[in-house]
């Protein structure tokens, strides 16, 4: 049997229809498959490598650590130095409120702890999120999930959560004095990179301070300078009071964090004791490569981009095909007609060494969130072989 038999055979599989490409090795912004065609990552393997595949910082960071040690002892107990020198190292990128770093293993492990972090310190279990918000998909995740066609073959799940409209003002009276959290993606990412404007943040942010209720920004998928700024936060001025990241914060390595102030923290030592454990939170070699991440961020300038590669993108995407593309930073959408043609044009790009996708929520939507390294020639490539595509499948 070959290794797609295998495959289809032997390993839990998500949908019916995967994309069963075969990739051998990957670097900066490229895959390359057993016969060595080189694919250009337009996904980032979605959201994760934002600074390139096998930065060699990080690759070093793994390397060194390996040769120091693997897992020690369960997430809490003993100091090593890549969990601190992670934690410092973000703390010092946030405001002086979000200075407590409790480290996980993913995304959905980040929402889970920020949900029981809520109703601890609150004392309340009613918890809102957003339509078309995605969060994860752990139980306790899938049922903030903003969806229900995800939800409800998997109900009963957690009670008392709620969902209102993402950007919506009038929603914002559903936050009251029972609510422990309200739960939002600072930009939308599965709905298809939709955006909320300033205003709506901060009377977010005054409504949830009045009411005693937590805000976690959930920047999983935003986070880690894919927006152009570190924290997508950044660019609305409102500070969260539990923020959320995974993702692209280990440079490919498996990571993720919920991040608050150490009072609040506090709450999860006592009453009960352990109120959140994790074996491998924080795993030494994965936070070695997330400390490198959070360095190569700073130190490389990717960032400082941002802004350039976006509007390159928005000036070639012209076509009569595509209705509208949604961007905040490198984390963009493209709009078609229905899946079906976006399906087409997707899988014609594969043919062409282009990997592309749609959105969870958002089927006729191409995602494009590349590694931030991506070169303006490369851009333009990349947007041509997009129209050629078009053009190729368009009926
Ligand atoms: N939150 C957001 C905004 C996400 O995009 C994702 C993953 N797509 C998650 C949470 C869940 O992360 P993970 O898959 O690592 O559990």
């Amino acid at each position: 049997m070959n290794h797609r038999q295998l495959f289809l055979n032997h390993l839990g599989q998500t949908s019916e229809f995967p994309l069963l490409l075969e990739i051998e090795r990957a670097e900066g912004q490229y895959m390359y498959d057993k016969e060595g065609k080189a694919y250009l990552d337009l996904i980032s393997g979605i959201g994760v490598s934002t600074i390139g595949h096998r930065h060699p910082a990080v690759i070093k960071a793994i390397k060194d650590q390996v040769d120091k040690h693997l897992h020690l002892m369960v997430y809490g107990e003993f100091v090593t130095s890549p969990q601190v020198k992670l934690a410092h190292a973000i703390s010092n990128l946030l405001p002086d409120t979000l200075n407590n770093v409790f480290l996980v293993n993913s995304g959905s492990e980040a929402t889970e702890g920020a949900i029981k972090l809520a109703k601890r310190h609150t004392n309340r279990s009613k918890i809102i999120s957003c339509h078309h918000g995605y969060h994860g998909s752990t139980t306790g995740a899938l049922s903030i999930a903003g969806h229900e066609d995800l939800k409800h073959p998997f109900r009963p799940l957690l009670p008392d959560t709620h969902l209102f409209r993402f950007g919506n003002h009038e929603d914002l009276d559903q936050i009251d004095q029972h609510t422990a959290a309200v739960i939002i993606e600072t930009v939308q990412g599965e709905a298809g990179v939709r955006l909320a404007d300033v205003d709506y943040f901060k009377a977010l942010r005054a409504r949830c301070s009045a009411m005693g209720t937590l805000l976690v920004f959930d920047e999983i998928q935003c986070g880690f300078g894919r927006t152009g700024k570190f924290w997508a936060f950044e660019h609305y001025g409102v500070v969260p009071d539990v923020l959320l990241c995974a993702k692209g914060m280990g440079g490919g390595m498996p990571i993720g964090a919920f991040i608050s102030s150490k009072d609040i923290m506090h709450d999860l030592t006592h009453d009960p004791i352990l109120g959140h454990i994790t074996t491998f939170g924080g795993h030494p070699v994965s936070a070695a490569a997330a400390l490198a991440t959070v360095q190569v961020l700073q130190n490389e300038g990717l960032m400082d981009g941002v802004q350039m590669k976006e509007q390159l993108f928005h000036s070639l995407l012209i076509h009569d095909r595509i209705l509208g593309v949604r961007s905040k930073g490198l984390m963009m959408a493209v709009e078609f007609e229905s899946f079906e043609f976006l399906d087409k044009v997707i899988h014609q790009l594969l043919q062409d060494g282009i990997i592309s996708d749609w959105f969870l929520f958002c089927d006729h939507s191409m995602r494009i969130a590349p590694p931030l390294t991506i070169t303006t020639d490369e851009i333009k490539m990349a947007c041509n072989k997009i129209l050629q595509a078009i053009d190729i499948v368009s009926p």
